[in-house]
């Protein structure tokens, strides 16, 4: 079992258990409960935006140069990475997932704060041309608080992923980590307090406030002392905070969900697709924002490859993330497991055909556990409900094209615009069908890989603005233009 951190929050840079409520966290492979966590009350979300204010404000903060800011991040990667197995261990237990993604999370995490800090040294502010007798710079400031909301499916990785630029540019954080899965993120604001004290910086730079998104995470949105906010989330969540921060005209930035298209054209390495597929879209057991749910295959290929795919889904290995071997870990929690088992009786109504999968394993090893089969269906319309949203789970629907105008149209006919991949050996088809298609990411002849140094983030409703990459720092400032005038006459009109 892996060390499990105290039922406290951090509120304003104390550590105590929260006033809110009590929620119990679940181990989803056994169903035991692993934790209770006390969510934080309305007051203690006030009192952590005001003492995160006054830390932004603290000299000790606010007049810290880049390269001094960028040793912060740089420790708490070292922390992280100390920590690996524990942090690791942790997530798996609270959020299922197998150990093997974890620990790669766990990495991603601490090669963010990396990145960051190397990007935090080297960001360059800029003379702009003068028109005049004046020098003109453009600066960057912090924006003081920020406001970072997550899901449950990749705590380490997002929690990373808001803190290291929004720390990097300056400010202040109110992290605020999903219901079902806070232990990881609690742990990670251990290392961060941690590695503030050693370097004699402001505690209350850091909060991590737990609890129910419609209090806590409305309340953080709400609060004035807050100036931006970064969410990752549900696509009606993210809709709800648009409108709360359109009241205070405050910038928000929203990763939200996705249906993605995954194309296997007629020429395609069928190894390399199927291999591609599979990981697509049943790696974390298709609880990915930018899993590939959608599978289409040109109409000559089609029988054969999905075929073939089926054989080798049946073959997946399902079990606790705990196992070396397994390959389809169990759902985050079990009322999520049931929505997914919703969506599938929904597509068995719409008249799908249930290849495989299809239902919860049996056996006595999984009857505890929040499991489901990886699932392939088709034998449905793009316009169905299965095919336009998000299910969130391992359940990919497979459908035809004829060429490829049919296959944009059927890609881009989706309120989403996360991710695309195609599988293909002519370059010039995929050139053209990843310049069509409304995606933020498009993988050809590879899936689901990332950099933290290529930006990330969707079109349409997956998303506003856009995370990682040397410019993710700025997306936490606000930009200033100042004019120096050198002129050694007056102004002409005062005169
Ligand atoms: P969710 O939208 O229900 O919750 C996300 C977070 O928002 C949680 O911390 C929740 O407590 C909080 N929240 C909920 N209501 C709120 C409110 N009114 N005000 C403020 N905060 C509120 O999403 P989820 O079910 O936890 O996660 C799954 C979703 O996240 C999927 O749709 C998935 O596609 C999306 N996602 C997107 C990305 C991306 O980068 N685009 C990555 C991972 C997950």
């Amino acid at each position: 079992m892996p060390r499990i951190p105290a039922d406290e929050a951090l509120i304003a840079g104390e550590w105590r258990r929260g006033a809110g409520a009590p929620a119990d966290t679940v181990d989803p492979a056994t169903g035991r409960v692993i934790a209770t966590v006390h969510a934080v009350s309305l007051d203690e979300v006030a009192e952590a935006a005001r003492g995160a204010a006054e830390a932004a404000a603290d000299p000790r903060w606010r007049d810290l140069l880049p390269h001094r800011r960028a040793l912060l991040l740089h420790r708490v990667a070292e922390l992280i990475e100390e920590s690996t197995d524990d942090l690791a261990a942790l997530q798996t237990a609270d959020t299922g997932k197998a150990l093997t993604e974890t620990r790669a999370l766990v990495g991603s995490a601490a090669a963010t704060f990396r990145y960051t800090a190397a990007a935090l040294e080297t960001a360059e502010e800029a003379i702009t041309p003068s028109r005049g007798d004046y020098v003109t710079l453009s600066v960057y400031e912090p924006i003081g608080v920020v406001g970072a909301i997550n899901p449950w499916n990749s705590p380490i990785a997002s929690d990373a992923q808001k803190l290291a630029p929004a720390l990097a540019g300056g400010n202040a954080v109110l992290l605020k980590p999903a219901e079902w899965t806070p232990l990881v993120s609690l742990a990670l604001g251990r290392l961060v307090t941690r590695a503030l004290d050693e370097l004699g910086l402001p505690a209350g730079l850091l909060s991590v406030l737990t609890g129910r998104g419609s209090l806590v995470g409305d309340a953080i949105v709400r609060d004035p002392h807050v100036g931006k906010v970064t969410f990752t989330g549900g696509t009606s969540t993210g809709r709800t905070l648009a409108h709360a921060a359109a009241e205070k005209l405050m910038p928000l930035s929203l990763e939200l969900g996705g249906k993605s298209p995954t194309v296997v054209l007629a020429d395609a390495d069928v190894e390399q697709a199927l291999a591609g597929v599979m990981f697509g879209i049943f790696s974390s057991s298709g609880q990915s924002c930018i899993a590939g749910s959608r599978l289409f295959v040109a109409r000559e290929l089609y029988e054969e490859f999905v075929g073939e795919l089926v054989e080798r889904v049946r073959k997946l290995r399902v079990g606790p993330g705990t196992d070396p071997d397994t390959q389809v870990a169990p759902l985050v929690h079990h009322r999520h497991r049931d929505s997914v088992a919703a969506y599938v009786d929904l597509a068995r109504e719409e008249g799908a055909r249930v290849l495989c999968g299809g239902g919860v394993p049996q056996g006595p090893a999984y009857r505890d556990g929040a499991y489901y089969l990886p699932t392939v269906l088709d034998g449905l319309p793009n316009s169905s409900r299965t095919c336009q949203e998000e299910i969130f789970g391992p359940v990919l629907v497979a459908l035809p094209f004829d060429d490829e105008d049919d296959l944009v149209r059927q890609a881009n006919s989706s309120v989403y615009g996360l991710a695309c991949g195609i599988w293909t050996r002519d370059h010039r088809a995929a050139w053209r069908i990843a310049r069509r298609v409304d995606a933020g990411t498009v993988w050809i002849n590879t899936y689901k890989q990332f950099s933290i140094a290529t930006p990330f983030g969707g079109m349409k409703e997956s998303g506003l603005g856009r995370e990682k990459g040397r410019d993710g720092i700025r997306a936490y400032q606000r930009q200033k233009s100042l004019y120096w005038g050198v002129a050694d006459a007056p102004l002409p009109w005062a005169n």
